[in-house]
Parts: C-alpha cells; sequence; structure tokens
C-alpha cells in the first residue's frame, strides 16, 4: 500500500517529537487521555438526543492496557470515533487548535521546547515514545472500521480493519529502552496510575486498567490457628481517576498551581493566568463554575475572529464549546466553565440562547468577575495594570457601547494617565484628590502625553494644581462623552470646553478685554479667513498668545480619528483662534492693526501656525510659515543696524 505523506508543517512538529530528548515526555498520555474524552463528550452528547447512540452516561469509558510482552501500550475510547477521512484529516494534518497554536509559540522561540509540557501538543506527542502507532478507528454510525499506522516522518498509510465497537483504539509499539530513556516504564502499572493521577485525574469518564493486586488468601477448612497467612495475586479493572473535575471541587481542597495547570491545560495559554474565580452558587439556578482572567490577550482578541464565550457542561456532558451567552461583551477575555444540571438536557443549541437560565447565571457571572478585577485593582496593583494594558481597551469599548448601558458597572474598573501624579489611576482616584475649589473632571486628549503637558490649557489648570487626565488611547476621547459625569463631577475636555476657571472678577475682566478688542478681533477674524471661523478673547492661555480651539462638540482628535476610520463620515471641524489679550505680542499685535496692517497679518499668519504646532495639527504651509519668520528676524536685524548708525 503507497504511503501516504504528512503535510509540510505537521511533520515539523513530528520531527519534532521523535527527536525530542525530551524531559516531559510523559505528558504523551496525558495527550492521548484528553483526545479520547473529547471524541467521548462528542458522542455522549450526540446520545442526549439521539436515542439510536445507545449508551448511558455510565457506560462510557478510557481503558488502558499494557502488554508488556510485545512492547504495547493501548488507550481505548468508546467515543464517537473517525472516519477515513477523519483519519486523514484529523491525524494527517495539523490544523487542530493545540498544535496549531503551539507551532506559532515554536516559531517565536525555537529555542525553548520545554514549552511543550505546557501546550496541549496532541496525538502527535505519541512519537515521543513510540515508534510505530496505530489507530483503530469505528465512526459511529458507519459500518466500516479503519486502521491508521504510522511509524513516523515517512508517512502512514489508512486501510479497512475489523473492529466490532464504536470508538478508537490507539496503540503505541514503544521505542527500545536505551541508556538514558526507559520507556517500558510505560508498561508498569504503577507508573501509569501516577500518570492517569497526575495530569488526568479530573477527565470525567473513568480511566480504568487492569491493575494486579494481591490479598490474603481465605482460611481452609482445618488449618491451624496461628497458620501463616498465604496471599495470591489477582486482577482487576480499576478506575485510576478521582473524575472530579476542578471546577467541582471545594476551593479549599484546590491549590493554585492546581487551578493555573488546568487553566493552562484546557486554554493552551502558556502564561499563568492573573485570577482564578472559583464559584459555587445555589438558588434559582443551582451551578459551579470556575473563571479565570488571562494575563494577555490571545493574538486575535481585537479581531472579528476571536470567539467568546465559556465552556458548558450540563450534568457533565459538555454541551457547548464556547458558550457566547454566558459572558458580555465588555467581560469577553474571561475564560472558563460553566457547569450546571438545571438545563434541560435535551435542548437544542438554538434554543439554548434564549434560555432564561443561562441569562440569570450570566448576570451573576458579571458581578463576580467585576468584584475579582476590582479586588486585583485594589490588592495587586501591578497585576491590575498588567490586566489592563491587555483588556482595558474592552472595558473602555463596553463602557462606551450600547449608548452608555453599561457605564455604571464599568466605570470604577477604568484606568487613565495622572499627569499630576505620573501614573494611571482611577477615576476614583482623581475624584479622591481633587482640591475643594476644583469643579470639574479635566481631560485632554491627544497621541503623547509630552505633548498634552505643553497645551497652554494644561499649563493653567497645572498653575492651579489641577491634575487632567491624558487620554492617548484612541477610544479614551469616546468614554467622558458616554459617562458624562463622575459622582457629580462633570467632564470637560481642556482644548474644546471652558475651564470654568475664572472668578467673577475675571470674567468681568475678559468681557471688558472682549469689548476692548472688537474691533481687532473682526480685523483678525478677515486676516485669517478660511482658516478660523471665530477670534475670541480667552482668560485661559497663561503664558501662551494664542491658542487655537475646535468649534463646536468635536475635538481635533476626534476628526484625525474619524479620518482614518470612517474618512467618508468625516467632516472637518472649523477652528476658533483665542487670544490672550494681556500677552505683549498680542499688544504689539493690538498696536499693529492701526499702524501697520500689513504686518500685523503677517504676525497673526505666524500666530496662527504657532496655533496649529500647540494643537498638535499639521502646519498647513510649512515654507510660507519659515519666510515669515526669516522675514521678521531680517526685519529686527535691520532695526539693531538703523539703531547702530543712528
Ligand atoms: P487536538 O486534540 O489539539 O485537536 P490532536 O492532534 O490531538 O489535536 O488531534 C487531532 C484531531 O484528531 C482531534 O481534534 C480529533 O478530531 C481527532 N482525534 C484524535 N484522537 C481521537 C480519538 N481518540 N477519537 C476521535 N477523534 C480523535
Amino acid at each position: 500500500m503507497a504511503k501516504k505523506q504528512f503535510k509540510a508543517e505537521s511533520k515539523r512538529l513530528l520531527d519534532l517529537m521523535i527527536n525530542s530528548i525530551y524531559t516531559h515526555q510523559e505528558i504523551f498520555l496525558r495527550e492521548l487521555i484528553s483526545n479520547a474524552s473529547d471524541a467521548i463528550d462528542k458522542l455522549a452528547y450526540l446520545a442526549l438526543t439521539d436515542q439510536n447512540v445507545g449508551m448511558n452516561r455510565e457506560d462510557f469509558a478510557i481503558d488502558i492496557h499494557a502488554d508488556k510482552k510485545l512492547g504495547l501500550l493501548t488507550i481505548s475510547d468508546n467515543g464517537i470515533g473517525m472516519s477515513q477521512e477523519e483519519l486523514e484529516q484529523n491525524l494527517g494534518t495539523i490544523a487542530k487548535s493545540g498544535s496549531l497554536q503551539f507551532r506559532k509559540e515554536l516559531e517565536k522561540d525555537q529555542a525553548d521546547v520545554d514549552i511543550i509540557g505546557q501546550f496541549g501538543v496532541g496525538f502527535y506527542s505519541a512519537f515521543m515514545v513510540a515508534d510505530t502507532v496505530t489507530v483503530l478507528s469505528k465512526k459511529y454510525g458507519e459500518d466500516q472500521a479503519w486502521m491508521w499506522q504510522s511509524s513516523g516522518a515517512d508517512g502512514y498509510t489508512v486501510s479497512p480493519c475489523e473492529k466490532t465497537t464504536v470508538g478508537t483504539d490507539v496503540i503505541l509499539k514503544l521505542k527500545p529502552d536505551t541508556d538514558d530513556d526507559k520507556y517500558s516504564r510505560f508498561l508498569e502499572q504503577y507508573e501509569l496510575q501516577n500518570l492517569v493521577k497526575k495530569y488526568s485525574d479530573y477527565i470525567r469518564y473513568p480511566i480504568r486498567m487492569e491493575m494486579e493486586k494481591r490479598r490474603q488468601k481465605p482460611k481452609a477448612e482445618g488449618d491451624e490457628e496461628d497458620k501463616e497467612p498465604e496471599w495470591e495475586t489477582y486482577t482487576e479493572l480499576t478506575t485510576l481517576n478521582s473524575m472530579v473535575p476542578v471546577w467541582q471541587k471545594s476551593k479549599k481542597d484546590v491549590t493554585d498551581e492546581e487551578y493555573d495547570s488546568f487553566y493552562r491545560d484546557k486554554f493552551y495559554d502558556f502564561e499563568k493566568p492573573l485570577a482564578h474565580i472559583p464559584i459555587s452558587v445555589e438558588g434559582a439556578v443551582t451551578y459551579k463554575a470556575l473563571l479565570y482572567i488571562p494575563a494577555r490577550a490571545p493574538y486575535d482578541f481585537y479581531t472579528k475572529d476571536y470567539k467568546k464565550g465559556l465552556q458548558l457542561y450540563s450534568s457533565g456532558v459538555m454541551i457547548m464549546d464556547r458558550c457566547e451567552d454566558l459572558i458580555p461583551d465588555h467581560f469577553r477575555f474571561v475564560r472558563g466553565v460553566v457547569d450546571t444540571s438545571d438545563l434541560s438536557l435535551n435542548i437544542s443549541r438554538e434554543m439554548l440562547q434564549h434560555n432564561r437560565q443561562l441569562a440569570i447565571i450570566s448576570g451573576n457571572l458579571e458581578k463576580k468577575i467585576k468584584q475579582e478585577l476590582l479586588n486585583m485593582q485594589k490588592d495587586r496593583r501591578e497585576d491590575y495594570e498588567k490586566f489592563f494594558a491587555a483588556f482595558g481597551r474592552q472595558l473602555k469599548f463596553g463602557a462606551v457601547s450600547d449608548y452608555g448601558m453599561h457605564k455604571e458597572l464599568l466605570q470604577d474598573l477604568l484606568l487613565f494617565w495622572s499627569a499630576k501624579q505620573e501614573k494611571l489611576i482611577t477615576l476614583k482616584e482623581y475624584r479622591e484628590a481633587m482640591p475643594e475649589e476644583q469643579k470639574h473632571i479635566y481631560f485632554a486628549a491627544g497621541e503623547n502625553r509630552s505633548r498634552l503637558a505643553q497645551l497652554p490649557q494644561y499649563q493653567r489648570l497645572a498653575d492651579k494644581g489641577f491634575d487632567v487626565l491624558f487620554m492617548t488611547d484612541e477610544v479614551d476621547e469616546f468614554v467622558p462623552q458616554a459617562l458624562r459625569t463622575y459622582e457629580e463631577k462633570d467632564f470637560r475636555n481642556i482644548t474644546t470646553d471652558d475651564l470654568d476657571l475664572s472668578t467673577e472678577e475675571e470674567k468681568k475682566a475678559a468681557e471688558a478685554a472682549a469689548a476692548d478688542w472688537k474691533d481687532e478681533l473682526e480685523f483678525i477674524k478677515t486676516a485669517l479667513a478660511g482658516k478660523i471661523v471665530r477670534a475670541e478673547v480667552s482668560a485661559d492661555l497663561g503664558k501662551h498668545p494664542v491658542c487655537l480651539v475646535p468649534e463646536g462638540g468635536m475635538s481635533f482628535e476626534m476628526e484625525k480619528y474619524f479620518k482614518r476610520v470612517s474618512p467618508e463620515m468625516a467632516m472637518p471641524v472649523e477652528k476658533v483662534l483665542q487670544i490672550n489679550p494681556a500677552h505683549p505680542v498680542m499688544q504689539k499685535v493690538k498696536e499693529l492693526i492701526t499702524a501697520n496692517p500689513d504686518q500685523a497679518k503677517q504676525y497673526l499668519q505666524i500666530l496662527y501656525t504657532q496655533g496649529l504646532l500647540l494643537a498638535d495639527l499639521p502646519i498647513e504651509n510649512a515654507a510660507e510659515y519659515t519666510e515669515l519668520i526669516c522675514g521678521l528676524m531680517e526685519d529686527r536685524r535691520q532695526d539693531n543696524s538703523d539703531e547702530a548708525q543712528g
């Protein structure tokens, strides 16, 4: 029979498995048992709705058989089985989650082979300990069984075979022992028992093995009273695992390490989760759940490809791998398992989606997740910042989405950069640090913090001892819009909104200045026609002569955002030139407007461009600006030389 070749990437992984001098060889058993368990999950699920399966929950099992004489180790399951095509598809290619994920990591870091131990590397791990792997499988609903066989990298064969029962046998012909590696240890019942206990204890189906045991022979008739007891050996089919999944165990019986390693095995993450949340609820709906907060975002997290959801079990049968309804979008980074016996078992997946019990569970989980995050924020700030770096954006999206419906829930989980404290703080912390006389929550949005720190408005606020939140993430600026207020204080964008700093007297003075500048403001507007819609007097500019602010509610940052995200919707934001009447340069401009209007216009061009620079907006005509400045410098030199001559 012609050998078929493995797909190229499968072959690479295979080579790695075959040649690894590898300390975690033993995990092959965990992988094969996990596959067997998944296959049983599938048939058990089918059995819920299909009478023809003819199996009950108790009938399912995984059997391990060791044949020392032949050096064979067999792992059998009575799960769903594989058809001819599936054998080719599944075992001839790596297309599956675990293996694929593993391969990605491998590419990142060729040297660190130890990561194998932390991954579901899948079926191929069998080649770490076996020369030849034979898979006999009969798929549920089919008459013909098939045999897949491979001795490693040179390919595999698939041929028809005899097998009476539905399910799969994976038969390993173990490699011969060497000085360094005793593969035969995987035939010892003691070793197998330990490995099952160590890695597969929580598997929810019995993992059974014929165990050799010893017992005392019963005393025969007429034996002497003090005769030495005699021993005999016998074999007994023994279940090796406790079958209690971690999430069913009571918190006090599970160590942090166990929680972590369960997470890594189950969700193929190589990093420890930041938190685990075991939940046990009895009430309107009774259920157990085990949730995790991952430490990093999967590479596809912020794309459409990422699917949220928790694994859903009902009475020990896995109903759904990613049940979306259990987790709200803003917490879609949470991974975990929910197990409840309260769901009616033969409901279809479609109906599940509208299930009232699911809605209750999901509501409870949302509260628990929030509480856990708040605890982390309080007690483990560094971890929380790590979490926020990975998933903060999701929370901000959440606060903004659905017309701000979730803002109450999410607002205390958000962090923003405090210009004053130079670190990330919560809104609550901002509020608590606010001086008595500060009336608003101030923020500024822009691409980088050092730029924002140069805003005249910021300097004005900083002088008064007020903090400003610097929002540098794209979605940030939408958050204050959605929240509108936090603990009764409204948000003020320091570049678009009135800072509301002036006293009554200052306001009066500003009004007087505005009246005093009435004609000049008109002049400025005309001089900068097409560039600004208006000029106005401001008392908030501190040491700066002018400043550009947007007209209407939209900020320059938002304009940039829309231009990039949906250019067809972007509307140009019109600019207002604010002037500082007290500034010497503006005094000079005022004089020139009457004395030398042409020069006044040039000054205004320069001041306008400086406004663009401060607002981090592109300069419209850099050459013109440079020329104007040069002109100014030359004039001055002339002035000086005139003086020298005179
Ligand atoms: P993974 O377990 O990560 O999906 P594997 O390489 O271990 O990757 O297995 C590939 C696929 O082969 C599985 O997804 C499954 O469809 C199939 N498979 C493996 N073992 C069994 C089994 N004992 N019974 C049925 N199908 C199996």
